[in-house]
């Protein structure tokens, strides 16, 4: 027998929240068979179920250890954490084997350690060290569906350790990079990545292709379709990736690498591929602090070794050997960062800080930009005619961002989609982000976004 084309098809929580939708799932799985494919399925937990396991755990811990017992948050309470959690996915992958069964399909569940998924051993967060892809690889040969729990694995002592929110993306991508998979596709509640938040501007339009680097932005960005660290993953193996929904048919977006230059079909190449928007922002100064060396790292070394992650930061020009810093933070680690940022101005006698937690930022990402003087112009008066403040910029090779008051954040994102062009209808452009070759766009006009 000739071996088939391999997909990994990785279903989310949303997309197993029920028996109705295991079904259905089971459904489209049974369908790729039927296309010739063999199948390795990658599942998370039903539903918000990690959520609830984390919260039982949580009122467990909150209960006030007796007197001289160890404290709360131990190495052995992250163990059983991972014990706890890893269990949500192990249902679903047993359920849906048994879907898959019901209708013909010879299958087996797996659960991380019995796919072969070796990490390290951080608890909570287990990078992936090693595949042994041997078990599904042999249940694949005898036809069989592996039916894989995704977010875990093994760790060298033998505990269960799992990956970070949102790991399940991390496994499949995984297998599907080892198992040398033709795609990897990701079934979520959207059909794609969209050129803005189909919930604001209602001409967004599904991207058909993007970059690696686009969707990392994108994810980075606060656009949860995917868990970044798949993205990178998949960049790294250059696996194809495949977003797409599993509650109505469409081709997805497909996350790829460039092609390699003189692709066949002359394209109108986007300037820009999409529009992002953040609320969950926050913004801190400090002012009248010393010009000096090593005084940033002063100010954010204590702000960093809490964890908390600073995103932009500006300094002012100096005056009088005197100087402001001003930088972002998520909203969540706002205050807890303002307190820190107060005890150290102090120190370094300061003349004070502030801070605005209603603030977020607007940014263009695409692989277009690379090579186009005047993007960020462009940008910046399509925010100006319509009156919007910019309070700070940054950019990378393929992003410009700008933090805006949060109140401006909907107009802005609408006057950047028109001002880049991005609606439909543009006669000569194609939805793809590629400098080469790619699908065009069938799908039909989705108006919102689950
Ligand atoms: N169930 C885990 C979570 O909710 C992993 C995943 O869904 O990918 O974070
Ligand atoms: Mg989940």
């Amino acid at each position: 027998m000739t071996a088939l084309k391999l997909l990994v098809q990785k279903f989310g929580g949303t997309s197993v929240d029920d028996i109705e939708r295991l079904k259905i799932v089971a459904k489209l799985v049974d369908k790729t068979r039927r296309a010739g494919y063999s199948v390795v399925v990658v599942v998370s937990a039903m539903g918000d179920t990690t959520d609830h396991l984390l919260k039982q755990m949580e009122s467990l811990r909150r209960t006030r250890p007796p007197p001289g017992a160890v404290k709360a948050m131990t190495p052995s309470n992250l163990r059983e954490m991972d014990a706890l959690l890893a269990t949500g996915e192990q249902v679903s992958s047993a359920l849906l084997a048994t879907a898959l069964y019901a209708i013909g399909h010879d299958t087996r569940s797996l659960n991380g350690a019995q796919a072969g998924i070796y990490t390290d051993q951080q608890h909570g967060r287990a990078r992936i060290q090693g595949i042994d892809t041997s078990h599904v690889r042999q249940l694949l040969q005898e036809n069989q569906i592996p039916v894989v729990a995704g977010f875990q694995g093994v760790a060298p002592d033998g505990s269960v350790t799992t990956l970070g929110r949102g790991g399940s993306d991390t496994t499949a991508v995984a297998l599907a990079a080892a198992l040398e998979a033709e795609e990897c596709r990701i079934y979520t509640d959207v059909d794609g990545v969209y050129t803005a938040d189909p919930r604001i501007v209602l001409d967004a339009r599904r991207i058909a292709q993007l970059t690696y680097e686009e969707m990392l932005e994108f994810s980075s960005l606060g656009t949860k379709v995917m868990h970044s660290r798949a993205v990178e993953f998949a960049g790294k193996h250059n696996v194809p990736l495949r977003v797409l929904s599993s509650f109505r048919d469409g081709p997805g977006t497909l996350i790829a690498g460039e092609r390699p230059a003189g692709g066949s079909r002359p394209l109108e190449q986007p300037l820009i591929t999409g529009v992002a928007c953040n609320q969950d922002e926050a913004k801190l100064t400090v002012s009248g602090i010393p010009d000096k060396p090593g005084i940033a790292d002063d100010i954010l070394g204590p702000i960093a070794r809490v964890n908390i992650e600073v995103d932009m930061i500006v300094q002012n020009v100096g005056e009088h050997g005197l100087t402001d810093l001003t930088f972002t933070v998520h909203r969540r680690d706002y205050l807890q960062a303002r307190e820190l940022l107060g005890r150290v101005a102090e120190k370094l006698g300061a003349r004070g800080t502030s801070g605005d937690s209603s603030i977020g930022k607007l940014s263009i990402v695409g692989v277009g930009m690379r090579s186009h003087a005047g993007i960020a112009s462009r940008m910046f008066q399509a925010l100006a005619r319509e009156d919007i403040n910019i309070m700070m910029i940054s950019t990378s090779e393929i992003k410009i961002s700008v933090v805006v008051k949060e109140t401006h954040l909907e107009t802005g994102v609408k006057a950047l989609h028109r001002a880049f062009e991005l609606e439909w209808d543009k006669p000569g452009q194609e939805v793809v982000s590629n400098r080469s070759q790619g699908e065009t766009d069938p799908a039909p006009r989705q108006a919102s976004q689950v």
